[in-house]
């Protein structure tokens, strides 16, 4: 027997290509605004001797801004190196079940990656025809659930009520409802966290507050849950957020007003899209995030990505049953739109 029969082996997560060359980069949606001014003044102003010390292991610089913001108490808060972080101790903690854990079949490719690694076992459900969860598939017997609301990468939003109803069922299981695009437009589930001990609701600041590169992510639920959550993480790695994170995060989620401008502009760019991608002939569904999942009808998806690639456009394709159709293309500026739809414009009607 040889060493690498007992290696941990995983095929692992693939993430959208962050190219070195300048490009239109709508592939990963990540926010094409910088973060507030008032992150840039933190970081103008950070002592470097701070770093000499371990930051706060709890991150309560951060978590306590959380909480004020959303109108809970600090003990409802956990956050992470982004949602990804968060998602994964998550698992960890609370899908330790023989049972299956629910997702949908067209979903964030995260999710069954996380499940393969920590040997959870897991079942697809599948998506109506128009991308939309069916909640009677979230009925069985099962070890957890987790989706995301607004989903990936189709765009579509589900209703408070229709999670409600789901979290209902499942008094057995954590209920997980990762809101990493929640902010676009849809309405956060947050208000049942008071009525539902086994609700975690998972946000994260890299797409509305523009801070994918500073990594975080962030958990609300009972204090139970995330007391739970907290145990695990502190049994792999105390000190996992660094110190000018927790304060620049504290800051940009005090910095409402340019959130909400950032948003808005987000969304108007995204609606105008709607109307240009209609004129080329693309079929999508209406989004309520941050990218609009988009099928082209005069020409192959797969060939338009390439086409876009070779123009220095990057947008997402997947080569998978159901989306092979389509390109994932993240709301950029209106400028960066503008050129997306003239070089579409050439490669559908070339
Ligand atoms: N959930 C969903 C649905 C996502 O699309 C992403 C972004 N790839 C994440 C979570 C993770 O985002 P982050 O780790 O940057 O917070």
């Amino acid at each position: 027997m040889g060493w690498e029969d007992n290696v941990r082996k995983v095929i692992p997560y693939v993430p959208g290509e962050q190219p070195k060359d300048k490009v239109i980069k709508l592939n990963t949606n990540e926010n094409p605004y910088p973060p507030s001014p008032g992150v840039r003044d933190i970081i103008d102003n950070f002592n470097i001797s701070d770093m000499r010390l371990y930051p706060p292991p709890d991150a309560d610089i951060l978590t306590g801004a959380v909480a004020e913001r959303y109108n809970l108490e600090k003990e409802q808060i956990f956050v992470g190196v982004g949602s990804d972080d968060v998602i994964s101790m998550a698992f960890l903690t609370f899908f330790n079940s023989d049972k299956p854990i629910f997702f949908p079949d067209i979903t964030y490719s995260f999710y069954d990656v996380w499940a393969d690694v920590y040997r959870i076992p897991y079942e697809t459900k599948p998506l109506n025809p128009d991308f939309t969860i069916n909640p009677d598939d979230y009925r069985g017997e099962n070890g957890g659930i987790i989706f995301p609301n607004p989903n990936a990468p189709t765009g579509v939003l589900e209703s408070v009520d229709m999670i409600e109803d789901i979290v209902k069922s499942n008094p057995g299981s954590v209920v997980m409802i990762d809101e990493a695009y929640i902010d676009f437009g849809g309405k956060s589930c947050l208000e049942l966290i008071d009525k539902y001990e086994n609700l975690l609701v998972i946000q994260t600041f890299s797409k509305s507050r523009s801070m994918a590169g500073m990594r975080i992510g962030f958990a609300m639920g009972s204090k139970k849950l995330i007391k739970y959550m907290n145990d695990v993480k502190f049994s792999i790695n105390s000190y996992t957020m660094n110190i000018l994170t927790q304060i620049c995060g504290a800051q940009a989620i005090r910095d409402e007003e340019y959130f909400r401008n950032t948003v808005d502009k987000i969304i108007s760019t995204r609606e105008r899209s709607k109307i240009r991608l209609r004129e080329l002939g693309f079929e999508f569904t209406d989004s309520m995030s941050n990218f609009i999942f988009a099928k082209p009808t005069e020409k192959p998806a797969a060939f338009v990505f390439e086409e876009l690639k070779k123009r220095k456009i990057f947008v997402r394709y997947w080569n998978k049953p159901i989306i092979k159709d389509y390109l994932r293309i993240t709301v950029g500026t209106d400028e960066e739109m503008d050129i997306l739809f003239s070089e579409l414009g050439a490669i559908i009607n070339g």
